[in-house]
């Protein structure tokens, strides 16, 4: 990209240093017909690889068909995904928005409308997003600190400290809101047993799977593998492929609280993102997740054996490796070898590859990942 095109866009992100022109399976291509093998997946989004024929064809038909109507009007994408994330969940309801902040917004919403509550406990180190609301609970204090006062009463616990957890529950408290896998914050997967007594405060339970959701830790959801169920969960990245798609299910039991005016968006449940987002379910099968544990299992053994590697952690295809040193250089160098991947957290090298990545590429990213450390 040109430097005078560059500067066109508000500096929120730093300057790239690629630009990508096109995308096949787990390779990316620059500009100057490079490929790249790609181990960061949008950021944990394009899950069953660039330009995957069965999303790809579902979009296509129905941007033939019909793109927009508005929530005014009924469209079949929709319905049919939503009953088809009930049947996974094993019954919900759901809200469709555009991103994974606006999915936790409409959780925020939901909990105060349901328990007239409006405390918050989440955790340090989480991440839910950038609008004011998500932000507001989102636990990295440098993120918050330009924007505050954001919402108050949210009390931030460290992961997997039960004793903290417990002390910050009070009557004031509506909402638990909680990442199965801090993807953000250090990849660390939350324990049984924090989770369980979660469940046990007397409060709304949410799981923001927003990274986790849709097979990326092995399991169609993350939770599956705590033997907790939440009360209410939100999705975006992987859902559509790719396709700008956020979602909050509410848990069966804890429908009823949002009625006609008190929620929308203008193009959330947008027919191409659902149609895609079906596509994505069908395709999302035992067999895939299967692929997911493996290749996870592959990749954490390969990456405990890398020099400077202090900690390997994650589930499935959201592997974490701790660094006793700074994660940003090596993954520049990483880049600039042909490998795409991301930090979380100043010291940890974040791999979240497609769900559909072989033995193979596992091993060349492996390999590359040696050669530059
Ligand atoms: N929640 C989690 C766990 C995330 O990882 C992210 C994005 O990284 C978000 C929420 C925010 O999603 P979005 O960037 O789509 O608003």
């Amino acid at each position: 990209m040109s430097v005078a095109l560059q500067s066109a866009l508000l500096p929120t992100y730093p300057e790239p240093r690629v630009a990508f022109v096109g995308g096949n399976g787990v390779e990316l291509t620059d500009a100057g017909g490079r490929t790249y093998l790609d181990f960061a997946a949008g950021i944990a989004v394009v899950g069953l690889g660039h330009g995957h024929p069965a999303p790809l064809a579902a979009a296509h038909a129905q941007l033939d068909r019909l793109w927009h109507a508005s929530n005014l009007f009924a469209t079949d994408p929709s319905r049919v995904l939503a009953s088809m994330l009930s049947d996974r969940f094993g019954g919900a309801q759901s809200f469709f928005c555009n991103s994974g902040a606006e999915a936790n917004e409409a959780a925020l919403k939901y909990a105060r409308k349901a328990t007239g509550k409006t405390g918050v406990i989440a955790l340090e180190q989480s991440f839910h997003g950038r609008t004011t609301g998500s932000l507001s609970v989102t636990g990295q204090s440098a993120k918050r600190a330009a924007f505050e006062p954001l919402l108050g009463d949210v009390r931030f616990v460290p992961p997997n400290d039960v004793d903290a957890l417990r002390a910050a529950m009070s009557d004031d408290i509506g909402l638990v809101l909680l990442e199965p896998v801090l993807g953000e914050g250090g990849v660390i997967p939350l324990g049984v047993e924090f989770v369980a007594a979660a469940r046990e405060l007397e409060a709304l339970l949410a799981f923001d799977e927003v990274q986790t959701g849709v097979g990326r830790t092995g399991t169609f959801f993350a939770f599956e593998q705590v033997g907790v169920k939440p009360d209410l969960l939100t999705l975006a990245k992987g859902l559509a492929n790719g396709l700008p798609i956020g979602c909050l299910l509410v848990a069966d039991h804890a429908t009823g609280a949002f009625v006609p005016g008190d929620h929308g968006s203008t193009f959330g449940g947008n027919p191409v993102s659902c149609a895609a987002a079906i596509a994505v379910l069908e395709t999302v099968d035992d067999d895939l997740l299967a692929n997911v544990r493996e290749r996870g299992e592959q990749l954490r053994a390969g990456l405990e054996s890398l020099p400077h590697v202090v900690d390997v952690r994650g589930r499935g295809l959201l592997a974490g490796a701790e660094l006793d040193e700074p994660a940003g250089p090596f993954v520049d160098a990483a880049l600039d070898a042909g490998l795409v991947c991301l930090t979380s957290g100043p010291n940890v090298l974040r791999l979240a590859p497609p769900l559909v990545v072989s033995v193979e590429h596992v091993e060349h990213a492996l390999s590359i990942l040696r050669e530059v450390m």
